[in-house]
């Protein structure tokens, strides 16, 4: 079959780009507070990404770490997205409503002896020299009230982003026993991650740099669970200072859902789109569309960080680390 011809011969570019067919990305934000401009800039990332390749964009809630759960801030996320034009496909998809799921899966490795309970605590490994060096492996601790770790049997030491090029993994983070579930009884974030990612058939995850490292481990899950990973490409993050993320104790710029269009265009900026250009577009939709028309994978800055600083409503300074 032939392809349409496209009006944008940049799409045509980034489509010869992807390996996969079937484009399906996400965005994976935490309801532990509203949406502020370092998540804007993964959610914006990850949608241009997909959109920009035909793709289907999807939203998940990780609301799995209930404590940290602040009621009616997921409720106000997806305001937030839609006020910046960010509407996704499908349904949205709340890990709160999908402990059977990870329950399943937790069984089968439980079953095939790779998970054991650990009595550890963080002052002991401390000690041991801040990496947990699989002291519990061989002890037959019971499972209840205590945390569960699975064994590392597919190590990954390096692996390629599309951003950020080849990326090294510390030995003992990469040989880690990590936790699969906690000592009060939660799912860890690394294993719903991927389950929900093969789940939900995600062939792209495009997010923030500081989960750079994290990506070795869902990597080897995903092979211990017999899938293929998806791509990863993690945009940097946007800073107050050098290893320290945006957040609101650090004043990290204010989005508005009422004016969504100045931080929008900030945000399309800090991953590289022209602000001359930007400049010249009043609406929401414009700037979407003209982002994924133009957009261009190697425009994207390859820094693990930038620093943000808002000097006005409407002028932002980037600096990157
Ligand atoms: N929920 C995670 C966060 O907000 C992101 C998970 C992901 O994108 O894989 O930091
Ligand atoms: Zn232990």
């Amino acid at each position: 079959m032939q392809t349409p011809k496209t009006l944008y011969p940049e799409q045509t570019k980034l489509s010869a780009l992807g390996t996969s067919s079937v484009y399906r990305g996400r965005f994976a934000p935490s309801p532990s507070g509203s949406l502020h401009f370092g998540s804007l800039i993964a959610a914006l990332a990850s949608y241009i990404d997909a959109k920009a390749h035909h793709g289907q964009w999807l939203v998940r809630m990780e609301d799995i770490d209930t404590p940290r759960v602040v009621r009616g801030a997921a409720d106000d996320i997806l305001a937030t997205l839609e006020a910046y034009g960010l509407y996704w496909d499908e349904e949205i998809v709340y890990q709160s409503h999908r402990h059977s799921l990870y329950h399943d899966v937790l069984s089968d490795l439980t079953t095939n002896s790779d998970v054991y309970a650990c009595t550890c605590t963080r002052k002991q490994i401390k000690q041991r020299g801040g990496f947990y060096d699989n002291h519990c492996r061989a002890s037959q601790n019971q499972f209840d009230n205590n945390a569960l770790r699975l064994k590392q049997n597919c190590p990954v030491y390096q692996f390629e982003d599309a951003l950020q090029g080849s990326v090294s993994i510390p030995e003992p983070i990469a040989q880690e026993d990590y936790i699969v579930k906690r000592r009060d009884g939660l799912y860890a974030y690394q294993l719903v991650v991927v389950v929900d990612d093969i789940e939900q058939k995600i062939s792209h995850v495009v997010r923030g740099a500081d989960l750079l490292e994290p990506t070795a481990r869902q990597l080897s899950l995903f092979q211990q669970l017999g899938h293929t990973p998806p791509h990863y490409l993690h945009v940097p993050l946007a800073v107050a200072e050098p290893g320290f993320k945006l957040s609101k104790q650090n004043h990290a710029p204010a989005i508005d859902n009422k004016a969504p269009l100045p931080a929008l265009k900030a945000a399309l900026a800090f991953l590289g789109f022209n602000s001359i250009e930007l400049s010249h577009i009043d609406e929401v939709s414009d700037a979407l569309n003209w982002a994924t028309h133009v957009y261009q994978r190697a425009n994207l800055p390859q820094h693990r960080e930038i620093q943000v600083n808002q000097l006005s409503e409407l002028e932002y300074q980037f600096q990157p680390l």
